[in-house]
């Protein structure tokens, strides 16, 4: 079923058929890395999936590769060269999804259940060819209706894909949950549950703050804010993804049977908690551009190259120019940690024409931010949040806001003792 404009689900998926004895429903079901870290862990998601269909269920399951497998894979690859080619990245980097569908699906065949695994080029996903972060384009299930009529469990190998030309694609990290997400919504799936290591969306990440409270429900565009500026539980794009499809989810744990959390459209009554959650990412780093000449045109050269390159850049900072005659500016951004080298690559690639004095890099930065719809309805949380940083003594690098997020840039060794602060303070734990 193609993906297009038109939103593919327009009913609640969740809870209007949660599943029981009497309700068959279409399933789903996403396993994170550390949910499929070994063994006993693949039996374990086998036994849950195996109970879902004993209660008359037809199941999706997404898996990613076992917790450490894409690192390790990645470390390989620098090890033959610094900058391989993204082509052969996703070659390499597919195969970590490959492993986990094969163990998963003989874990079935061991409970005696029907099982098929499948590539995502054999599930029908097509992305574009921007290779290491590829987009969606379209999906045609055919046949994972077929394994499915057949009366099998599918397995689908979560973060990848091919182009139209047959070229393995991969999603972004963490891109299982788009594969997941981009199937509940191109299957119209009844239900859509994320499984993973923690048991649902914390006000933050509890392995920082452990008295992080769960959520019982978050809005789309909060989950959306907290996955980009750093909350790992869930990839920003697919958060995106199921916003603009209307999919329905849970986040819940592959650990226990606890109810996670719902993600959703906004409601009325959501609008009263001014921050839900604080975010870390440390994984963005820093160019910083010195004394570029201050005429028109020279950031559109800067921020066009990157774009071309595929680099996503994330918070811009000019500074006033300095100089008189031939006036000079600086210019910082941050991109991705792991777009750092390419991104230093490109602008010095530019010094010739621009004719700056020198480009820095730093990766010893962190992001952290404070999210909340009711932002938009109440004033001064800026100002508590620098206040409160200012009596931990942390400088402030670089800041940027929307209707309904504060964040700033921080030196990365002081980015977790900053979250208990500002979680203390916003949430009171
Ligand atoms: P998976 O392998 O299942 O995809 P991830 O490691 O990608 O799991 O994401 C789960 C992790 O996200 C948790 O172990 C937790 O440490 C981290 N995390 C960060 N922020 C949050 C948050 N706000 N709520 C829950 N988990 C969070
Ligand atoms: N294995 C991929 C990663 O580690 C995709 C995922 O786990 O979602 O990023
Ligand atoms: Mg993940």
């Amino acid at each position: 079923m193609p993906i297009g404009s038109q939103p593919l689900v327009s009913r609640p998926l969740f809870p209007a058929r949660r599943p029981g004895a009497h309700n068959m429903a279409l399933i789903v079901q996403k396993y994170g890395g550390s949910s499929v870290g070994n063994p006993e862990r693949i039996k374990n998601v086998a036994a849950r999936v195996a109970k879902y269909r004993a209660d008359g269920h037809r199941l999706v399951v997404v898996v990613s590769a076992m917790s450490g497998v894409t690192d390790g894979l990645i470390k390989l690859a620098k090890e033959i060269m610094p900058l391989p080619s993204e082509r052969e990245m996703d070659v390499l980097l597919a195969t970590g999804e490959q492993t986990t569908i094969a163990l998963t699906a003989m874990a079935l065949h061991a409970l005696g259940v029907p099982a098929a695994s499948m590539t995502g080029a054999q599930a029908g996903i097509v992305t574009d060819g921007v290779h290491t972060k590829a987009k969606i384009h379209n999906i045609t299930p055919k046949k994972i209706h077929d394994r499915l009529n057949e009366g099998n469990v599918v397995i689908v190998a979560g973060f990848q894909g091919e182009t139209p030309d047959g070229a393995i694609t991969t999603l972004g990290r963490g891109g299982s949950d788009l594969t997941a997400i981009a199937l509940a919504a191109a299957l119209e799936a009844d239900l859509c549950q994320i499984y993973t290591d923690v048991d649902g969306v914390y006000t933050t990440d509890p392995r920082i703050v452990p008295t992080a409270k769960k959520l019982t429900e978050v809005s789309y565009d909060e989950m959306l804010e907290l996955a980009s500026l750093g909350a790992k539980v869930m990839q920003s794009r697919s958060v995106e993804f199921a916003k603009k499809f209307g999919v329905i989810f849970e986040v819940r744990s592959s650990l226990n049977d606890n109810p996670g959390t719902i993600v959703k459209e906004e409601s009325k009554s959501m609008e009263a908690v001014v921050v839900r959650g604080v975010a870390l990412d440390k994984n963005q780093a820093k160019v910083t551009i010195i004394a570029v000449p201050d005429r028109p045109g020279v950031s559109a050269s800067v921020f066009k190259a990157l774009a071309d390159a595929a680099i996503n850049v994330d918070m811009i900072v000019q500074n006033v120019s300095h100089g008189s005659g031939k006036p000079t500016t600086d210019i910082s951004f941050t991109v991705e940690k792991a777009d750092l080298l390419k991104a230093q690559k490109v602008i010095e690639g530019l010094k010739a024409t621009l004719g700056f004095s020198q480009a820095t890099a730093t990766d010893g930065i962190a992001k952290l931010s404070i999210v909340g719809v009711g932002m938009r309805s109440h004033s001064g949380v800026a100002a508590r949040m620098f206040d409160t940083l200012a009596k931990d003594g942390i400088n402030i690098d670089m800041i940027s806001t929307s209707e309904i997020k504060v964040s700033v840039v921080i030196d990365a060794a002081k980015g977790e003792a900053a979250v208990r602060s500002l979680h203390k303070i916003f949430i009171g734990t």
